[in-house]
């Protein structure tokens, strides 16, 4: 038998097809309040899209722990052989809801762990680094690679504008421009924890860590022309694959991986460690195997399970914590304030981001659909004499600390020996593309540069990519000047 249609408060309806009316022809009436309520919800039927990543897929998963690194964390999630349900969302960073998942754009890699000692979230991008290393700059950074206020249009001119005028984005340019701009699909590319952390062993010692998640399907990519022909084809294509690999029983997996540097080293290091717009070399240390991680439960329901999730670099657990990375520090602000904006101050209640710790104690209380509520006739303030909770320190993650000179100042980061803008982009180019990856860097560029890039910005992206790259930078003036040529004598 079918099931009735009720209102939200469970009420049987009378009709899915008409509405009260005075007479046939006659006014709708403000008493149909099955309506009133079909109507607003529909009218409420979306929260606000997140301002970068807006565009994404996800699903759930597991990490299982391969591999020894309890000399290094004492984090639960780490020790040998733990098994961690997990959730994962992939994304565009510049894009709307909309659009397609095959424009040229880092992808957001965010994962979260559901950890007995509460919610643990790695919140990167499958790129190792980023455009800028200071959070002050992040929203010139966004509005720059978004759309222009008067037309609302996205514009090559502006963005080659902010990358030009921040030398910093050069290593983060030299990825996306590369083959590694457009990935085949979410399965095909790695992820990485981008900053740096701190991981806490039993004795106290701090260690400084980067993550590296492997894809155990290969690396592949798409050109700039299959992304094109796709983007008008299906503009959910990454979307898709993923729900539809995840459908058929090919769940994708990664090999999980860290760099561990022995806090001591950091000073002396050739790059900053925490400079987000650098890697620490594979020579210097190597990758260290953590365990396998593996995407095998799709969403029950899109908006409830992705839309709404909500991942915040401070959720960090006992064993794991932040680092002097500025671009960290800032997020873990930011993070959770876009989620009090975007889905609202109890956003820890929905499903996706409930905690499955044994114990939930917070003193939070009320607010916007509140639901989750704290023993009845115990008060909600600390300390209090009626068996509250009270902090266990502990207990607590401690990551919060690190020894650090402690003038308050405004400054750049403390520029170590090979620190340099442009030093990781050249040995990318150099050391780490062949030739054709370096010539299908150069189509790209070009390609990129001939949608709409005037003086003087030209001029400012020539001497870039010449500071990354003689070669490189001769290679594409030559290709963009042909290009224009070729386009004023057309
Ligand atoms: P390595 O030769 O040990 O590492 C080079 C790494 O580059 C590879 O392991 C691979 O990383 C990555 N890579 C390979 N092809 C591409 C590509 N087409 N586009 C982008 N990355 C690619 O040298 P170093 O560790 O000394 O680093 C040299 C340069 O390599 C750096 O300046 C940086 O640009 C790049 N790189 C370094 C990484 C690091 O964490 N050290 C990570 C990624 C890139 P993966 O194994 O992660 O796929």
């Amino acid at each position: 038998m079918t099931k009735p249609t009720t209102t939200n408060t469970g009420i049987p309806v009378e009709s899915d097809d008409e509405s009260l009316t005075a007479g046939a022809q006659g006014p709708i009436l403000l008493h149909d309040h099955y309506l009133i309520e079909k109507l607003a919800q529909f009218n409420r039927e979306r929260v606000p899209e997140r301002i970068v990543h807006a565009k994404g897929a996800g699903a759930y998963g597991e990490l299982v722990v391969t591999n020894d690194v309890s000399r290094y964390t004492k984090a639960k999630l780490f020790q040998p052989g733990a098994r961690t349900e997990s959730l994962a969302r992939f994304s565009t960073v510049a894009g709307e809801q909309g659009s397609p998942d095959t424009w040229r754009d880092p992808r957001g890699f965010a994962v979260k762990f559901y950890t007995e000692d509460g919610n643990y979230d790695l919140v990167g991008n499958n790129t190792p680094v980023f455009f800028i290393k200071d959070p002050i700059k992040f929203p010139d950074f966004i509005r720059s690679q978004k759309r222009l206020p008067g037309n609302g249009l996205r514009d090559h001119h502006m963005q080659w504008d902010f990358w030009t005028l921040r030398p910093e984005s050069a290593h983060q340019v030299t990825w996306l421009m590369g083959d590694r701009g457009i990935p085949k699909t979410y399965r095909h590319m790695n992820g990485y924890g981008s900053h740096t952390y701190q991981w806490i062993n039993a004795a106290g010692e701090r260690f400084w860590v980067k993550y590296h998640f492997k894809t155990d399907q290969g690396i592949e990519y798409l050109t700039q022309a299959d992304a094109d022909r796709i983007a008008g084809e299906d503009a959910d294509y990454h979307r898709k694959d993923l729900w539809e690999a995840i459908e058929r029983g090919d769940f994708p997996s990664w090999t999980v991986y860290v760099q561990v540097m022995p806090v001591a080293e950091a000073e002396g290091y050739r790059f900053n460690p925490f400079d987000l717009t650098k890697v620490w070399s594979h020579k210097d240390y190597p990758l260290l195997e953590v365990g396998k991680w593996t995407l095998n439960r799709n969403p029950r329901n899109y908006f409830v399970d992705i839309e709404q999730a909500a991942f915040e670099p401070s959720n960090v657990v006992p064993g794991i914590g932040f680092s002097p990375d500025k671009m960290l520090l800032g997020r873990v602000f930011a993070y959770a304030d876009a989620h009090r904006y975007r889905i609202g101050t109890n956003y820890a209640q929905l499903p996706p981001n409930q905690a499955r710790a044994a114990e939930v104690n917070s003193y939070s209380k009320e607010g916007a659909m509140r639901y989750h509520y704290n023993e009845p006739n115990v008060p909600v303030y600390a300390p209090n004499s009626f068996g509250g909770p009270h902090a266990a320190p502990e207990r607590a993650p401690d990551g919060g600390l690190w020894d650090f000179d402690p003038a308050i100042v405004r400054a750049g980061y403390l520029r170590h020996a090979e620190d340099g803008d442009f030093t990781q982009a050249g040995t990318l180019v150099r050391e780490v593309l062949d030739d054709a990856q370096r010539e299908r860097l150069v189509r790209n560029i070009v390609g990129h540069v001939l949608g709409g890039v005037r003086e003087p910005v030209l001029g400012r992206v020539f001497e870039y990519w010449k500071n990354v790259d003689a070669d490189l930078g001769k290679r594409v003036e030559e290709g963009v000047r042909a290009g224009l040529d070729g386009s004023s004598q057309g």
